[in-house]
């Protein structure tokens, strides 16, 4: 069976372009109860000056989320879903303006609306019954794809798993470069680095195809003009490199796979809640098996950017911690069969995770 994959229904991009969202909402604000909720990343809780464009009408909830240190959680996604619709009715839609996270956060709300219960109870591939409300996203800061992906990542009681289905797809996403220019340097750098192992891990697999190659090669030359070379660093043009970047990785890996460089980074977010671009660096830089000359090029890129990559965290995890690690990783079937084959449990094993933790 090929991937029948659902794309984003309209994108907007360019610096400056996120002062069209006014005009963009302004058709949708009919729906429902008639109003629209902002899911804003607290970074910019006291930023006024940008705060005055978001386009906040009288009837509408704006919400600042920190997302520092955990990331979004099932319990977050139920408690803004049974708030809303207690103090102020069904919204037309739900806009998240922020990284990774907050994206998620609108694309699960979206969802949440309009399904009962709890959040928990969807993670897993078309466990979603009923469409969501109008959603759109808007990157602040570059590469977890989340702008354009099937999934909405949550860390739930017993896992860390998307909602996967098509209704998750923004349906409006507007990709302003200029948003990302005050992203801190050592964070614009782990989740940059996201779309980069994207593309690596989804061309070090099974799945891997020329529509995933395509997107992949183009993101890939991206990065490497971003991280690489006497013009590399956190510039204007290079900001909207990494936005194009991060889309083309996040294509590149829905019609491909990850494998165990996510696995890996998905328990760490799960037992110590680290960060999704931090834990893949982490994990990336000691998986030479798997992913050969690319570590040496990220080795490269850390050293050319002066990033803070600690080593030796092992150390302090306990043995009871690294078997949790492993246990959430093996149970990520879909990328351990990308990346070793279809008979992968019958050659790998959480002891064989386990010791990859242990280099870590
Ligand atoms: P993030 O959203 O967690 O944000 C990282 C940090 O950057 C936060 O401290 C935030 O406050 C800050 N920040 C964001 N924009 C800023 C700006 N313009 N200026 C200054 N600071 C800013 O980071 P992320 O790496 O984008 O997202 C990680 C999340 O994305 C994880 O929860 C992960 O599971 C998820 N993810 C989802 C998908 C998907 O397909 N849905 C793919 C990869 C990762
Ligand atoms: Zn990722």
């Amino acid at each position: 069976m090929f991937n029948n994959f659902k794309n984003v229904d309209k994108i907007v991009y360019g610096r400056g372009a996120f002062d069209q969202l006014d005009d963009i909402l302004s058709v949708q604000r009919h729906h429902n109860d008639g109003f629209m909720v902002f899911v804003v990343d607290h970074y910019f809780h006291d930023k006024q000056e940008f705060i005055n464009r978001i386009p906040v009408k009288e009837k509408d909830v704006i919400r600042f989320m920190d997302v520092d240190p955990k990331e979004p959680t099932t319990e977050q996604i139920d408690e803004l879903r049974d708030t809303v619709l207690a103090e102020n009715g069904l919204p037309a839609g739900i806009i998240g303006i922020g990284g990774g996270s907050i994206m998620d956060i609108a694309k699960a709300g979206s969802l949440m609306f309009t399904n009962e219960g709890s959040s928990s109870l969807y993670q897993g591939l078309n466990l979603v019954k009923k469409p969501g409300i109008y959603h759109a996203g808007i990157p602040t800061i570059s590469g977890t794809g989340a702008e354009c992906s099937m999934t909405a990542v949550l860390s739930g009681p017993e896992k860390k798993l998307g909602l996967k289905c098509d209704w998750t797809v923004f349906n409006q996403v507007i990709l302003d470069p200029d948003l990302t220019a005050t992203v801190e340097k050592n964070q614009w750098f782990y989740t940059g680095m996201d779309t980069y192992i994207h593309c690596i891990e989804a061309e070090s697999g099974q799945f891997f195809n020329t529509y995933s190659q395509v997107y992949g090669d183009q993101s890939l030359k991206l990065c490497r003009e971003i991280f690489t070379g006497e013009n590399a660093g956190q510039t204007p043009v290079n900001n909207e490199k990494l936005m194009m970047a991060s889309l083309f990785g996040g294509l590149s890996l829905t019609y491909s796979e990850v494998g165990a460089c996510h696995a890996l980074s998905y328990g760490m977010s799960f037992v110590f809640g680290t960060k999704h671009g931090y834990a893949n660096c982490l994990a990336f830089n000691h998986l030479e098996e798997f992913y050969g000359d690319a570590v040496a090029e990220f080795k490269d890129m850390v050293k050319q950017n002066n990033i803070d990559l600690p080593q030796n965290l092992s150390k302090d995890w306990t043995d009871e911690q690294i078997s949790q690690m492993a246990e959430i990783a093996y149970n990520l079937p879909h990328m351990w069969r990308h990346a070793i084959g279809d008979d992968w449990e019958s050659k790998w094993t959480r002891q064989d995770i386990e010791k990859l933790y242990r280099r870590l």
